[in-house]
């Protein structure tokens, strides 16, 4: 199996993940024309797609599917909630939808996909993890703080993405969002902050994945750096089998570009 983050954060969402020849996206939230300038960029033949998976509506992570799905001809796997939400508009005729549910795992080709439903402020919104070939990716962003679900679900993964959407500090002070936004970032059905990721390593997390990568950072209230450190003095805590490599390991996706691929 192998992966890459094509677009990550608030400009656009977008994973792409491999295995024998199953090909799939994760969310297309770029514009359709920019995930398939990203894709061909990757070396990937945007038409080569089997199915694209749509955690929930929010435009980030919705914005191109249909355009993308049309032009391609290209099955779109989400819930039926999600769907109806997404508002296709005349244009859902004109797409293949397969229905899943946020909580039934499903298959495409190769890849077994286990969805498992977040606290978020979407209609039906999930996380998954992604298991092929005894390889296990755990992707987590998009919601409000970490459920023992998660933790459940994550476990084993040999690359874990998970948000690490903003700094606490550093979004109460954002001249740029009006405070009801800071609200609703803040909030059990919002997005995962530096902190909440950091608790996390230091006290759930099984030390496995070779990967993790800090996904979903906002621009305006995060940084890659600020991040990346807090997560490394999280895993320091834990000790040497923790810490070991944590330098490598752990990385930040790029909010304006693709990250580099990942093998398994
Ligand atoms: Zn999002
Ligand atoms: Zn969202």
């Amino acid at each position: 199996m192998r992966v890459r983050i094509i677009g990550s954060g608030s400009s656009g969402n977008v994973l792409y993940v491999e295995s024998g020849e199953t090909r799939i996206l994760v969310d297309v939230g770029l514009s359709a024309r920019e995930a398939s300038r990203r894709l061909t960029e990757a070396g990937i033949d945007p038409s080569s797609i089997d199915g694209i998976v749509v955690t929930h509506e929010h435009g980030d992570h919705s914005r191109g599917v249909s355009v993308f799905a049309r032009s391609n001809d290209i099955p779109v796997y989400l819930t039926e909630g999600t769907r109806e939400a997404c508002q296709f508009g005349r244009f859902e005729s004109k797409m293949r939808f397969v229905d899943v549910q946020s909580s039934e795992s499903f298959q495409i080709g190769s890849l077994d996909i286990h969805p498992f439903a977040v606290p978020h402020d979407a209609v039906d919104s999930f996380a998954l993890t992604i298991e092929s070939g005894g390889a296990k990716i755990g992707f987590v962003t998009d919601l409000g703080y970490i459920t023992q679900l998660v933790c459940d679900r994550v476990r084993g993964a040999d690359v874990l993405i998970l948000e690490s959407n903003h700094d606490v500090e550093m979004l109460k002070i954002c001249p740029h969002y009006p405070w009801s936004l800071k609200q609703r970032v803040l909030s059990k059905h919002g997005h995962l902050s530096n902190d909440h990721v950091s608790a996390f390593l230091a006290e759930e997390f099984d030390g496995r994945a070779s990967h993790v990568v800090l996904a979903h950072l906002s621009k305006n209230t995060n940084h890659p750096e600020v991040a990346r450190l807090a997560a490394l003095q999280a895993l320091s805590k834990r000790g040497p089998l923790f810490s070991f490599d944590a330098e490598r390991r752990v990385s930040t996706a790029d909010p304006d570009g693709m990250s580099p691929w990942i093998n398994m």
